[in-house]
């Protein structure tokens, strides 16, 4: 039995360079693409979820 591994978005210094590309809201460049992508860059990624956290479930 494997436990899979946390997707982990990386710093975009960090990434692989066929794994960037640009933040949806301040095309920033992040880790947008393959294991861990997000279309967020890391600051946007905090701000949303942060919004979420907000909300109480079920909203
Ligand atoms: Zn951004």
């Amino acid at each position: 039995m494997t436990t899979p591994a946390r997707p982990v978005n990386l710093p975009p210094q960090m990434c692989p360079p066929p794994l960037l590309g640009r933040c949806a809201r301040c095309h920033a460049a992040c880790h947008r693409y393959g294991f861990g992508g997000n279309p967020l860059c890391q600051a946007h990624q905090h701000k949303v979820a942060e919004l979420q956290a907000k909300k109480p479930a079920g909203a």
